[in-house]
């Protein structure tokens, strides 16, 4: 497939082609700089995630949807209408009390764009893709994630055919909450692996997803 975009090569004519137009716009005043960046950031923290977010929810409150996400995760996550560019073959894998689950890209960044948004800068660069395969206890402790020695942690690597999703342990305390209130607890990192879902206590005290 030709979309494979490798984090060594020069940026593709593209990327140069909208370097210039955003350059050109912040001369001529008409946006403001940083603009992009601002808009950019949106899609990276809010609006992408906020989709995967709302799939886990459901596989947290619907043992049946949960089934269909496991066996056949792109066609349930289409059934909230997420899907295309970057998503067409999705796979989840469920974090348990005995594995963790964590996703990189080792070859560039391939991620689950229509579920997750734009990828982290982190997630994109040479250290993260080269470490997390090696020693990903170490990166995941870097991320202020400490996995017990006695679970396991399976590193999946995404590319052009396959993206990952990582169904995390609904946290405690969730007892007879809505999936709404459920999907506020879904961090982008949790669905990644290098990070856990917001505790019922965390969001109280004013914590975001
Ligand atoms: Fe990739």
């Amino acid at each position: 497939m030709s979309d494979h975009h490798h984090g060594t090569k020069p940026p593709s004519d593209k990327a140069l082609r909208v370097r210039a137009l955003e350059q050109l716009l912040t001369e001529k005043g008409l946006i403001k700089e940083g603009a992009v960046d601002a808009i950019v950031d949106i899609f990276e923290q809010k609006l992408g995630p906020k989709n995967g977010a709302m799939v886990i929810a459901r596989a947290w409150s619907d043992p049946e949807y949960k089934v269909r996400l496991m066996t056949d995760a792109s066609a349930a996550i289409e059934e909230f209408g997420f899907a295309g560019f970057q998503g067409e073959y999705m796979v989840v894998c469920e974090n348990t009390p005995e594995i963790h689950n964590v996703v990189v890209c080792t070859l560039c960044s391939c991620y689950p764009w229509p579920v997750l948004g734009l990828p982290p800068t982190w997630y994109k660069t040479a250290p993260y893709r080269s470490r997390v395969v090696i020693e990903p206890r170490a990166v995941l402790e870097e991320f202020g994630l400490t996995i017990p020695d006695e679970v396991e942690v399976r590193v999946w690597d995404s590319n052009n055919e396959l993206r990952y999703l990582i169904l995390p342990m609904r946290p405690e305390g969730t007892e007879g909450w809505t999936e709404a209130q459920l999907a506020e607890l879904v961090t982008r990192d949790s669905m990644i692996g290098t990070g856990l879902p917001l505790t019922p206590d965390a969001l109280t005290k004013g914590e975001t997803a």
